[in-house]
């Protein structure tokens, strides 16, 4: 159809349906629209720099990039103002309304299926949002190429595109949204400023703002004497109005109303990743830090990086001074990491980013390559986003060796996320040997203060091949732990691995450097020995192998073997898990995991070996009496009594207590020479209670009788 008011055009059936979702669907994220126009701008603003840049001449009609948004509450109106690319008369009509885009269906059925309508931008078909606050849009466009077109529609199936003749616009396009009458809000000033802020605070173009300006003033006749008050107001407000009410009636002053309009620009500053690093000072950058993570301290440690050539990115990385307090929170999945495409905010919990244990960093990655309208589905399986998170964490990792540079400061980052590092260990085969470096710990060596592996390689003994560790439930209970007897006699260093989350981290660690990590709690320890010293063990393990296989006997299940020890010096024995199994204190982390899986502890928590100490007095004695007759009853009952004490101090918890108590009370009584039986006769309440040392034993082998 053609005539005075152009041509008419129906909109193409899917957009049409598209419209009516829009128009008569009650959404509460209306606001979103003003992202998309700008958006749009945005865009349009970066084709025709990207074309100005081989061909300056495109440029001419209009050599200022902008947006402006102008309020215009008289008509109800909201207007957006672009220098962009504008669009031909073709594009008009294929782009705003005849063209269907594969994103109008998906969008439509993503709708269906409780999508948001903030994603429509993300199916390309963001423009059609101007319709949640408006009735009636009108488009104002002039390309290079062509004359200036007006399209317009009240949506209801049809649009018209007519030649525009009055020439207002250089180039680039103008959008009128003539707003509903419940969405007036959008003609505030605020309204409009705190939404810039909020969903376009980083758009590389100046956005500014028409704002109406009108200030009452009082003007009087006598000009002159109206320059003296404006002096002394100048001076003092106060002052001011003493003077006016001194002689109010000399002045014939009347109000004035003057209204005057100017730009107010909205994004002052360019997006600060757009900048060199060399520029942006340390303020800034926590200003920027602060408004992204709304933490009110500063960061910790920044870093702002481009990435080049074949994938082109740019990122800001902040590592925070503390730990949020629901880091390990399951249920909190989101990323904090803000992604961008060409300057425009895409999402800011975007999971693909970062890996789970780097979850801590903070900050903005701005992509050159991905396309603006990608959709979360997308990005899962978007190469270029794999290539993106590689890089983003090797660059972490980079923060984090500028972090260890300071002592205090990485004192601070490892006290709050050196779990996060132990997980990344845990998780991130790919980092491991990186993460590795990264790693403190305390040492039979290093004092209070932390020691690296690093470190520990430096002061390893000569014919030292293995890097040794203990893991228990604090410094404390390892420090002076059996298993380290040996080991500190010989002046080999032992890190204390005291963090629960250390044991799984170890586990995947399994070296350093080339050098083995070996637990000095489980079998496997080796220590070097010379020819000599060879041969004397294995006459001691010769003279000891009855006693070992006595004991075995007694012990039954609760011990997978007894054996000689190599490794304690001063305690009688202790108790040492299987090299691949768990050590006591992983049994006690997941003794005390409320939902663990028994079968696996059944099968990864069962094998002990009791290990005995051949120079200990107690053990030389036990051998003495159990070479002498194999059936002597003390020797079961000291068995059972030394693997008890062994569970003790070697971090296990006891399975019966009561009993173990009830064997040390006997031994009590014993040192006190406390006859059993009148104990038993005076203190009748606890005299029966008391176990015997074992349930089944007769008389003849209590403790007692020891002696
Ligand atoms: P998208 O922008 O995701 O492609 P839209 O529905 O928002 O989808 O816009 C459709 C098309 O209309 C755009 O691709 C663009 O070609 C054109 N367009 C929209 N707004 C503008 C504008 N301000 N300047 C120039 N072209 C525009």
């Amino acid at each position: 159809m053609s005539g005075e008011d152009g041509e008419t055009f129906a909109f193409q059936a899917e957009i049409n349906q598209l419209l009516s979702l829009i128009i008569n669907t009650f959404y509460s994220n209306k606001e979103i629209f003003l992202r998309e126009l700008i958006s749009n701008s945005s865009d349009a603003l970066d084709k025709i720099r990207f074309e100005g840049l081989t061909d300056k001449t495109k440029l001419e009609a209009e050599p200022e990039l902008f947006i402006h948004i102008i309020p215009d509450k008289t008509n109800n109106t909201l207007t957006i103002i672009d220098s962009g690319l504008g669009m031909t008369k073709a594009d008009l009509v294929n782009n705003l309304g005849t063209i269907a885009r594969s994103g109008t269906k998906a969008f439509m059925e993503a709708l269906s299926a409780g999508a948001d309508i903030s994603m429509i931008g993300q199916f390309g078909v963001g423009f059609y949002s101007a319709y949640l606050v408006a009735d009636k849009v009108v488009v104002t466009t002039k390309h290079n190429d062509d004359e200036q077109y007006i399209w317009e529609s009240q949506a209801g199936g049809t649009f018209t595109v007519k030649r525009d003749d009055s020439g207002d616009i250089k180039r680039g396009t103008k959008m009128v949204l003539h707003l509903k009458e419940d969405q007036l809000e959008y003609l505030e000033e605020k309204r409009v400023k705190d939404l810039v802020k909020k969903h376009s605070e980083f758009i590389s173009y100046p956005i500014s703002l028409w704002t109406e300006k009108t200030t009452e003033k009082e003007v009087s006749d006598d000009e002159a004497e109206e320059e003296d008050s404006k002096k002394d107001g100048a001076e003092d407000e106060e002052g001011k109005i003493e003077e006016i009410d001194d002689k109010p009636k000399e002045k014939k002053t009347k109000k004035v109303k003057e209204v005057s309009h100017e730009w107010n620009l909205m994004n002052k500053q360019k997006p600060i990743w757009m900048r060199n690093p060399e520029e942006i000072t340390k303020d800034e950058y926590a200003a920027f830090y602060k408004s992204l993570t709304n933490d009110w301290e500063e960061h910790l440690s920044v870093k702002h990086f481009a990435v080049e050539g074949n994938l082109e990115f740019k990122s800001v990385l902040f590592t925070p001074k503390r730990a949020p307090f629901d880091m390990f929170d399951n249920k909190k999945k989101a990323n904090s990491i803000k992604l961008y495409v060409r300057r425009v905010f895409i999402m800011d919990n975007c999971e693909d980013l970062m890996p789970e244990y780097l979850n801590f960093v903070k900050g903005i990655v701005d992509s050159e390559d991905l396309p603006l309208n990608i959709s979360r589905e997308m990005l899962q399986q978007n190469k270029i986003l794999k290539v993106m998170k590689k890089n983003l964490v090797k660059k972490c990792l980079e923060m984090f060796n500028e972090i260890a540079e300071n002592k205090d400061d990485f004192a601070k980052f490892y006290e709050a996320f050196g779990k996060n590092l132990k997980l990344g260990i845990h998780e991130d085969s790919q980092n491991r040997a990186k993460l590795a470096e990264l790693l403190r710990y305390n040492s039979t060596k290093s004092g209070d203060e932390l020691t690296s592996l690093k470190d520990y390689v430096t002061r390893m003994k000569e014919n030292q091949k293995d890097i040794y560790y203990i893991t228990g439930e604090s410094k404390m209970a390892v420090e002076n732990s059996p298993f380290l007897e040996k080991l500190k006699k010989r002046g080999l260093e032992v890190l204390f691995m005291v963090d629960p989350i250390d044991e799984y981290a170890v586990q995947q660690l399994k070296e350093y450097d080339g050098k083995k990590l070996v637990c000095c709690t489980k079998e496997g320890l080796e220590l070097e020995d010379s020819e000599e010293e060879k041969k004397k063990k294995e006459e001691v393990k010769a003279q000891f192998e009855p006693l070992c296989r006595l004991m075995k006997d007694i012990l039954g299940d609760k011990v997978e073997k007894v054996i000689v020890s190599d490794r304690i010096v001063d305690s009688p024995c202790c108790l040492v898990t299987g090299e691949y199994g768990w050590s006591a204190n992983m049994e006690r982390i997941m003794k005390a995991q409320a939902l663990r899986d028994n079968s696996m502890s059944s099968y990864m928590s069962s094998k002990k070996t009791l290990e005995l100490n051949p120079d200990n007095s107690i053990v030389k004695e036990l051998r003495k009496r159990s070479d002498a007759d194999k059936s002597d009853m003390t020797v079961k009952d000291l068995s059972l009594l030394l693997f008890e004490t062994s569970l003790l101090t070697s971090g296990f918890s006891l399975d019966e207590p009561n009993t173990f108590g009830g064997r040390i009370h006997r031994m009590i009584k014993l040192g006190l020479a406390i006859d059993d039986d009148l104990d038993g006769l005076s203190l009748e309440e606890d005299g029966d209670d008391m176990p015997a040392l074992e349930e089944d034993v007769d008389e003849g082998s209590r403790m007692e009788e020891v002696d």
